[in-house]
């Protein structure tokens, strides 16, 4: 299953998400595990210190690299026209291939994400990056960028779980043609035991898991559950064979709470977060 971005670039709709792989082999074989399991997509970040172990991952998979979708991300110390040029050298390198398919401004750092995705441009128009995007960007920063860019990002990677649902953001997203991908889509288990989900997990006898990833997928967003155990791999990439009815998604839109794990993009000080 892919989703068609606006630049005619099919991105699939479910990646493995890495952030908190630390342990090297414990990486790896997590992504080999996806990988045979049928993931098509890896996102990673230059925050998450394994896109070298992202790279043999691929490598050892003997996937040709065209048909993997890697997507990893500048760091906010890289910001700035030059530095990103450096920062994507530098990930090229570890991930040890020679195009990257998402690159993305991980998060809007005042000042200096504009020209951060300007670089990004660039490196898309040398056909370095497939796919230019950002992350964590509200409408006021999309807005700033538009004002500066030759093109809008194509993707925007944004939390986005039952108890936020970003509904807004998602619509600003929808009529700019910028496809939106989850991060967090499983809330890192917090809404596991809502009785919604409860009640349509034993309708549906599949895991809660499968419930909110199913709901994600109905609604059109791009998920990247992040898990290192095989069978949770696995059942992560199966929700395929069930849909929801209309009135069951609108049971859980219901759970919306404006409920954030991160930071909040839209705040001013929201950088004091990573201090
Ligand atoms: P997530 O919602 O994917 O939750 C992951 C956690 O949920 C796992 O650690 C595991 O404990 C649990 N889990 C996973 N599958 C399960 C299952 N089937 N059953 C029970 N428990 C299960 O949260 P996340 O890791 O924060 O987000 C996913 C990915 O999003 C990250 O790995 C990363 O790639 C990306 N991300 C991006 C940003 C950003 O700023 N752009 C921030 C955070 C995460």
């Amino acid at each position: 299953m892919t989703i068609r971005l606006r630049n005619g670039v099919k991105m699939p709709q479910i990646g493995l998400g890495v952030y908190k792989m630390t342990d090297s082999e414990e990486t790896i074989q997590a992504i080999t595990t996806a990988l045979d399991v049928g993931y098509r997509a890896i996102d990673t970040a230059s925050y998450y210190f394994n896109e070298e172990e992202v790279g043999k991952a691929i490598k050892q998979s003997k996937i040709p690299r065209e048909d993997i979708f890697v997507t990893t991300k500048v760091w906010n110390d890289d910001q700035g026209y030059d530095e990103t040029l450096r920062a994507f050298e530098k990930s090229l390198r570890l991930l040890d291939v020679d195009y990257i398919d998402a690159y993305l401004v991980h998060w809007p750092v005042p000042g200096k994400f504009v020209d951060t995705y300007r670089a990004i441009e660039r490196l898309y128009e040398e056909k370095l990056v497939r796919v230019p995007g950002v992350s964590n960007h509200h409408e006021k920063h999309l807005r700033e960028i538009e004002k500066h860019a030759h093109t809008m990002p194509f993707v925007n990677q944004i939390e986005l779980h039952p108890y936020l649902q970003q509904k807004s953001l998602r619509s600003y997203c929808r009529e700019n043609e910028i496809a939106v991908i989850a991060w967090a889509p499983l809330s890192r288990g917090r809404a596991f035991e809502h009785p919604i989900i409860q009640q349509l997990a034993q309708q549906y006898n599949k895991t809660p898991a499968q419930i909110i990833l199913r709901w994600h997928l109905q609604l059109g967003n791009i998920i990247i559950p992040k898990s290192v155990t095989p069978s949770r791999i696995e059942e992560n990439f199966n929700v395929s064979d069930f849909t929801l009815l209309e009135e069951e998604m609108d049971k859980i839109a219901t759970l919306d709470q404006n409920d954030r794990i991160g930071a909040n993009p839209g705040l001013e000080n929201f950088m004091d977060h990573f201090k």
